[in-house]
């Protein structure tokens, strides 16, 4: 059944995702070094194929998925962080409402 088959290669994909977390711990590259990462994880997917290592090539590919959801979590943590900074900067530059009350 092919929903089956995709719940088993997305938990394999959250089983590497999970090897990496303790391997890394948690990693919050640029967009361009996430990119350098998945090309080499990409890359060796491709030599897996040139090889005619099935096996090979199949693992790879689940590293080049798991690396794609690390920087996609990267992505979302960095976009949070621009969001409560901006929700600082605007509480700090806000008129302090106190500040002349009762003087
Ligand atoms: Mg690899």
């Amino acid at each position: 059944m092919a929903d089956q088959d995709t719940m088993n290669v997305c938990n394999e994909i959250f089983v590497e995702r999970l090897k990496q977390n303790d391997e890394w711990g948690e990693r919050n590259h640029t967009p361009l070094k996430w990119l350098a990462i998945l090309g080499e994880e990409f890359g060796e997917a491709c030599k897996g194929e040139l090889e005619l290592d099935d096996e090979g090539f199949r693992k790879e590919l689940i590293q080049v998925a798991a690396v794609a959801v690390a920087a996609i979590e990267s992505g979302d943590r960095r976009q949070m962080q621009v969001a409560i900074d901006e929700a600082q900067k605007a509480i700090q530059e806000a008129p302090d409402e106190n500040h002349n009350q009762g003087a």
